[in-house]
């Protein structure tokens, strides 16, 4: 019998066929588990009623019980040969697994197996070859990426972080293609539009500024495409918005409101030099009334808890605070409320974060809540979280990371997972088992530390 979902890469003159009593045991894989984990498992009962994603959530299980088991049983074949004592290799294998999950520590004779099984590396090479071409126009964009149209300074920026953090310097022609791309979305107003001649957007413009800041690594006149008091004018006259519960920001003149937007305007002024007392005056009180019952923040008030959106309120929170703006004690009494929340969203048995309650596992959020923790001080497993996306979610054979398995990667998703990486390689959890050499990231921005302080030098904090 054939494991499917072997590892990806191994030798093929490595044996593919299994023992009868390895086949046996991985045809009851669910079952072993199951009785190995106990609480591990999605309980649809325990679960809000009426949950929609029991089936999905069963599928994503399956699928990583599939890979972890595979790859068990493939490596006790490798070792042990065939065995013919079903129960030996039964025991065997739940210490594997058990291992894996619930991170036992092993005093067996072995260890070397477990380390093998547990180990997984990140394949610089291939992610850079899955990025290579888009910046400098030898490659286009695949048609999926059609819905993006109005993205297209948040694609150059997930591809160019990307590369950033795999510690790939940028070609000239690299550089210059963000350069001259940038220069076209930039709007008279200040600010930058998703693509040439669209109009301007907060969103769009943190992307095409971060974007620069990369560039600007390579060719220093990207800070020049930047023009930060137009920026200034157009975020306080046609983006700012007075509320009953404080103030926020429109994505743009007339657009709608939140926390993304906010968080967006805040971060490209802080990032900018140009964090003004006028333009975050009153939005700490807004960004406070969009806390959920459940202690994560919504979009707007009253809005369900979401990973992304609390990235944003924290990081907005944490922006004011550095700044001056809110000092420890109300930077303290606006986070802590959240903490519980945002370690709740880890999930045991996947390992990756969920972005609502009661909501899939997916590798973004390894970033967006990853990094909500890291500002926040909550600890998470960054060595489960570090399996789960070298593991289920790093696309070996093609470059590139997929949301979970089963998906296709994306540039998006790539950026995000590469992100939460360079969080867990600075945990110290992270180095048991998974040596990542990542360069450190500045969780508020996500821009390596290098692009960050570099930007900051030139723009004066
Ligand atoms: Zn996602």
């Amino acid at each position: 019998m054939k494991v499917g979902n072997g590892p990806e890469k191994e030798n093929s003159e490595e044996p593919q066929q299994l023992s009868p009593v390895l086949s046996a045991l991985f045809a009851r894989r669910y079952e072993i588990c199951r009785e190995a984990l106990p609480g591990l498992f999605f309980d649809p009962w325990s679960e809000w009623e009426g949950s929609p994603t029991a089936q999905e959530q069963n599928l994503v299980e399956r699928n990583i019980i599939d890979i972890d088991f595979g790859r068990a049983a493939y490596l006790l074949h490798r070792q042990f040969g065939p065995i013919e004592d079903e129960r030996t290799v039964e025991l065997l294998l739940v210490r594997l697994i058990k291992c894996l999950y619930l991170r036992i520590a092993d005093s067996s004779s072995h260890s070397r197996l477990i380390v093998d099984f547990c180990h997984d590396v990140l394949n610089r090479e291939c992610h850079l070859e899955y990025l290579d071409g888009i910046l400098d126009s030898r490659r286009e964009l695949g048609e999926e990426y059609l819905s993006l149209e109005a993205s297209q300074t948040w694609i150059l920026y997930w591809i160019a972080h990307s590369m950033d953090i795999l510690d790939h310097c940028l070609s000239d022609a690299e550089a210059l293609g963000i350069i001259n791309f940038c220069e076209s979305c930039r709007s008279e107003k200040g600010g930058f539009g998703g693509g040439p001649g669209h109009r301007p957007h907060a969103a769009a413009t943190f992307a095409a500024v971060s974007a620069l800041c990369i560039a600007a690594n390579q060719q220093p006149e990207a800070y020049d495409i930047i023009e930060r008091q137009k920026f200034l004018h157009w975020a306080s006259h046609e983006l700012k918005t007075k509320l009953p519960e404080g103030s926020a920001f429109r994505v743009s003149r007339d657009g709608e409101y939140d926390v993304r937007a906010t968080y967006c305007v805040l971060a490209t002024a802080s990032l900018l030099g140009v964090l003004t007392r006028d333009l975050t005056a009153d939005v700490a009180s807004w960004i406070s009334s969009l806390r959920s019952f459940d202690g994560g923040f919504g979009g707007e008030p009253s809005n369900e808890a979401h990973g992304g959106y609390t990235f944003c309120a924290i990081a907005c929170l944490k922006i004011l605070h550095d700044a001056g703006y809110l000092c420890d004690e109300e930077f303290e009494k606006l986070v802590s409320p959240s903490r519980h929340w945002l370690q709740s969203r880890q999930r045991l048995l996947e390992g990756g974060f969920q972005g609502r309650t009661n909501k899939l596992v997916d590798s973004c959020y390894a970033f967006w809540l990853g990094a909500a923790c890291k500002i926040a001080e909550v600890p998470f497993n960054a060595a489960a979280l570090e399996r789960y996306l070298l593991r289920y979610c790093q696309d070996t054979k093609n470059g590139g990371f997929r949301d979970k398995p089963g998906a296709d990667p994306d540039f998006y998703h790539t950026c995000y997972a590469l992100s939460g990486l360079c969080l867990t390689a600075q945990s110290q959890a992270s180095t048991e088992y998974i040596k990542t050499p990542l360069p450190e990231i500045n969780p508020v921005y996500n821009l390596t530390k290098s692009t960050f302080c570099a930007a900051r030098d030139f723009f004066g904090s």
